[in-house]
Parts: C-alpha cells; structure tokens; sequence
C-alpha cells in the first residue's frame, strides 16, 4: 500500500486496521474466505478502467480486444470446472444472478418453490423485503420438524407443494443448510408439474469444484439434473466477491440478455479477470485436497461442539458450515449474545435462526459457523478442536477475564496461521 498511504493516508489507514483484524481473529463466518495473492492483483487490475457492455465479439464500445480474450477465458474455465454447456460471468453479485436467472425464466406473479427464510434459505429466495418476494409468488418449503431426519430437508412437503401450486421454477440451495442436497427427486417432481429447476449454489460451489459435492447440473445417471445453477464466488469458491450463473443450452440465450442489458450495465471485467484465476485455481488438484479439509475440519469442529455440550442442527454436517442450536447447552443464552461475546474474544461468526425457533430474527437461539477461511489458513483437525473449546470456554463463563484471555489464546493461533495474500 505504498502510493494509497502517501496519497490518501485516511483511507489507508483504515485498510491497515482491516487487515490487522483479518489477521488476528479467527474468521469462522461460513460465507467468506481468504483469496489468493493470484486473485487479489486481478482484482485491483487495469481492467478497472474499461467500458465493455454486451458480450465477447458483440462489444457496444471499440477497444476490448483484450477484455474479450479475458472474458472468454473466464468463461472457458466456469464452463470446464462445472462440466456445464454455457456460463455468464458478468453477475455482480449472488443477489443479481437470481434475479437475473428470475427475470429470464418467470414472469411477475408467477408462483416459485423455494426454501423457507426461517428454516436456511436466502433473501433472495421469496423475502418480502427483497424483490424476488414482490414480484413473484413465493412458497416455502422447509425442514422435518420430527424424527427421524430431523431437520433434515422435507422431500414430501416439497412434493405436496409443488403439485398444489404448480411452480414455474424450483429454487434448491439455502443459506444456512449443513446438509448435501440431492438434485435428483426434485427433478423428478419439477418434471412431473412442468417446473425449472435453478440450484442456487452460492455456499457450496468451491466444494461442488472440489468434487466433494454433487455437481447439481448432472445427475449420477448422467440424465440433466438442474436446468441453472448460480453461485457466488466469493465463499467456498475462494475468488473475488461476485457471481456467475452456469447451466443447460436452453436457458443460455435468455439469461444472457437477462443479465446484459435486463438487470445491469458494464461488466466488471477486473472481477471477471479474478473470476478466471479463482476458476483455474479450483479446478486444481490442490483445491480438491482444500475442498476436502474444509469438510474435515467443519466435521470435526462440529463434534467438539458437540461434546461441550451443544445441539446441531440435523445432527451434524455434511458441508462446510454448522448450525449451533443454543438451548441444549444453556436455555437462557441467545444467538445475538453468544455472537457479541465471541466477537469481543476475536472469533467471528454470525448469529442465526434454527428451525422452528422460537426467538425473532434478530435475537435468535442459534449459531452459524463455517470452516473455509480458517481452513484456506492451512488450519487443520488439531485447530478446529482447539477453536471448539474456546468458543465453548467463553459462551460457559460469559465473564470480560475469561473473553480478555480467549482473545489472547486467539491471537498466538491466528499468529501461526496467517492468510495468503495478507503475509506482508
Ligand atoms: C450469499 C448467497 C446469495 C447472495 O450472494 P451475494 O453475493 O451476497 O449477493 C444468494 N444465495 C445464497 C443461497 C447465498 O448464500
């Protein structure tokens, strides 16, 4: 940060300070990650500084011989690493290739199947704060509430839905869901009420690039599992913050115009340039060894969790997050407590509801925590024990010494684990 801090030594203060924060606490939120150096440079690219409405080849301005190249790649690489027949890598953001994937298959007021808000679903799946719940019709599906499966998606209430109100669309994918979610019966029941299906992989696509999750495009028989699949690929995925929308030659032609010109103007061609190196990076042997820790190493936190005491929600993990249902270990203590206190001894994670929660949105009885970043950190088995036992040390005595000497123990082991591209 040589010529920021001389130019603006405010602002460069500030990205000092972040970087101090990034570096000595320990990042369990489950929807972020640390890029590489690779992707970082990309990021802060020349690219920065050209206009290149429309698509490779079919430019509204001249000079982009070059981002056409750049672009091409990036979508080269999306198309290999997720074996898909087309890929849009303009998506600004996860939020804008669903509504860019909405706008293309639906029509306002058309009725859509998505997962509930309450039981691990997304904003943009059917809020009523957020656009997808205005302009379309929105129904929920959830979790079982019983044994067995507790907690566990509910196929049958899905099915029940789908064939009392006729979807135009299936939304799969959540937010806060510690289970893989199989394509494959819910494809069956999309084809049987004339539904799409569109997987919202923003949480799972680094693990889908790894191979230690389905692929949703395909089935296991090698039969169309998802007709779209769109993903951030800022979170597991470990490249800049942005999205991309893969998926089957059929829905190609109108997402693309959906994206360009329907919902956004200039791509951000240095983003799609760290898109490129984040894809060619995951489609490494190295990456498949990471997607491979990070599941480790969430299992493992989770049993530790476990044996302090704590409740997860559908009985443990099959991903990289975790959702903590607070109760079990102390009824009096609620997920917006738990999350203040544990920031205060440098952990880092963010309060959430569990099914069926019986506390508002904003309180909450419950905890979600991922093991990306720290594992993107080089942590292993040995760590996530040691990070279960602090977090279990502080929400136990709740007392300003015993979160002053968390904060320290956090410290020596952030030390040892420093972030790529935060090393100097
Ligand atoms: C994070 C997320 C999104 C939105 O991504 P943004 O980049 O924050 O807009 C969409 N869907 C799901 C399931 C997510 O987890």
């Amino acid at each position: 940060m040589g010529v920021l801090s001389k130019e603006d030594p405010e602002l460069a203060a500030l990205l000092v300070r972040e970087q101090e924060r990034q570096r000595s606490t320990l990042q369990l939120i489950a929807s972020e990650n640390f890029t590489s150096a690779a992707v970082l440079e990309a990021t802060g690219s020349v690219l920065t500084n050209k206009y290149a409405e429309g698509y490779p080849g079919r430019r509204y301005y001249g000079g982009n011989a070059v981002v056409d190249e750049v672009e091409s790649l990036a979508i080269e690489r999306a198309r290999a690493l997720f074996r898909a027949p087309w890929a849009n890598v303009q998506p600004h953001a996860g939020a804008n290739a669903n509504a860019a994937a909405y706008l293309a298959l639906l029509a306002p007021g058309d009725p859509v199947l998505a997962m509930r808000l309450d039981q691990g679903g997304h904003l943009t799946h059917g809020s009523p704060v957020n656009f997808s719940g205005q302009l379309y019709r929105f129904v929920g599906y959830g979790v079982r509430q019983e044994d067995p499966n507790r907690e566990w998606l509910d196929l049958d209430q899905l099915a029940d839905l789908a064939r009392a109100h006729h979807p135009r669309l299936i939304v799969v994918g959540a937010t806060a869901y510690p289970r893989v979610i199989d394509v494959t019966p819910i494809r069956a029941i999309a084809d049987e009420v004339g539904a799409r299906v569109l997987f919202d992989a923003a949480h799972v696509a680094g693990l889908i690039a790894a191979g230690v999750y389905p692929n949703p495009l395909w089935l296991a028989s090698g039969e169309r599992g998802a007709d779209v699949v769109t993903f951030t690929t800022h979170k597991t995925l470990r490249g800049p913050r942005g999205a991309a929308i893969v998926g089957h030659e059929d829905v190609a032609k109108a997402i693309d115009k959906a994206v360009f010109p329907g919902l956004q103007g200039g791509p951000l061609e240095h983003a799609i340039a760290a898109k490129a190196v984040a894809f060619r990076e995951a489609a490494s042997p190295s990456f498949r060894d990471y997607g491979r820790r990070v599941v480790a190493n969430a299992q493992t936190l989770a049993a530790s969790l476990e044996a302090e005491g704590f409740r997860l929600v559908s009985g443990g993990t099959d991903v990289h997050l975790i959702l903590v249902d607070l109760r079990d270990f102390d009824p009096e203590l609620d997920g917006k407590t738990a999350q203040d206190l544990l920031d205060a001894a440098g952990i880092t994670l963010n309060r959430n509801q569990i099914p069926f929660d019986p506390r508002s949105p904003f309180v909450t009885s419950g905890l979600r925590l991922g093991t990306a970043a720290l594992t993107t950190t080089g942590m292993g088995e040995e760590e996530m024990k040691r990070v279960g036992s602090l977090i279990a040390t502080v929400l136990r005595a709740r007392t300003d010494e015993v979160v002053r000497e968390v904060r320290q123990q956090v410290r020596e082991l952030c030390a040892a684990f420093v972030p790529p591209g935060l090393a100097s």
